[in-house]
């Protein structure tokens, strides 16, 4: 734990003195360079989230609320750091693995996919959740059922996600993708017409069709056909694996981890999968 304190601050400094030479702040946090100290010397954690994600990541004047939130402040709790201790960065989609190997944030709680590719660059805590990727039609849609009625086609995702991925890979032929960068922007051009369908995981279509200002204009189809695993991304070569999966474990056995997750999903169309949740992450990275 020592150790990787130790690696996290030297991180951090090498990135601020970077961002400095580049003479932008470049949102990196202004503790960098002290990140990662836990509760001895006062020093804070900067977690990467969204800040678009209602019920998940959801940033609203200087308030954030959301279950990836809920679960950040318990994990970093366990490690030993007080709510007041936490920074939260936005941590868009195609930003995170990035942020992670340029020190720009400790760890990310952004709806944040398991996968392969990413295991590449970073390392992954968890799974605290399971998902699937859905599709976001309007409320008088009966022809888009699933992937497979995408044919011809105007549908919405945002870069960086498993959810464009798997359409470039499995529909390209048949769907006209349009990436944004984030979820919010999809459902915003939905509501003026131009995309058919939005995709991404169930849970956050069902969180952004519950906002008021889109009441009764939109739902989930309802057919998931992925499993999105989220986890807790860090920096490649993390000792805080054990530790963190420690503390899901931890927060899913006091009842925590349920009462956040019907909290954040109070009043939306939603319901999690039974089997597969709540996963239980082992003593290693995943
Ligand atoms: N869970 C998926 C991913 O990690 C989609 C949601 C997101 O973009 O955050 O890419």
């Amino acid at each position: 734990m020592r150790k990787t304190r130790i690696a996290m601050a030297a991180m951090g400094a090498i990135a601020a003195l970077t961002l400095s030479a580049c003479g932008g702040n470049g949102g990196g946090g202004a503790g960098g360079g002290e990140t990662g100290g836990g509760t001895e010397g006062g020093e804070t954690i900067r977690i990467g989230i969204k800040y678009d994600q209602p019920g998940l990541g959801f940033q609203s004047g200087g308030e954030y609320t959301g279950f990836d939130v809920d679960v950040a402040k318990y994990v970093a709790n366990e490690l030993g750091y007080s709510e007041e201790q936490i920074e939260f960065v936005e941590s868009p989609s195609a930003n995170r693995e990035n942020m992670l190997a340029n020190g720009q944030v400790d760890m990310i709680f952004a709806t944040y996919s398991i996968t392969d590719e990413r295991k590449q660059t970073v390392d992954f805590a968890g799974p605290y959740f399971v998902a699937g990727q859905d599709l976001l039609v309007s409320a008088e849609n009966t022809d888009i059922n699933g992937p497979d009625d995408l044919n011809g086609k105007n549908l919405c995702s945002v870069t960086g996600s498993t959810s464009a991925q798997r359409i470039k890979d499995e529909h390209a032929q048949e769907v006209n993708l349009l990436e944004r960068p984030g979820y919010a922007e999809c459902v915003t051009a939905m509501q003026s017409g131009q995309i058919d369908a939005v995709t991404t995981d169930d849970i956050i279509l069902a969180g952004l069709a519950a906002q008021p200002n889109f009441a009764g204009k939109f739902k989930v189809v309802g057919n998931p056909f992925s499993e999105e695993r989220y986890g807790v991304g860090l920096p490649k070569g993390t000792e805080l694996c054990a530790d963190i999966n420690a503390a899901i474990n931890k927060m899913v056995e006091e009842g925590a981890w349920e009462e956040a997750l019907t909290a954040n999903t109070e009043g939306v169309d939603y319901t999690f999968n039974e089997e597969l949740n709540p996963p239980t992450p082992g003593d290693s990275c995943a």
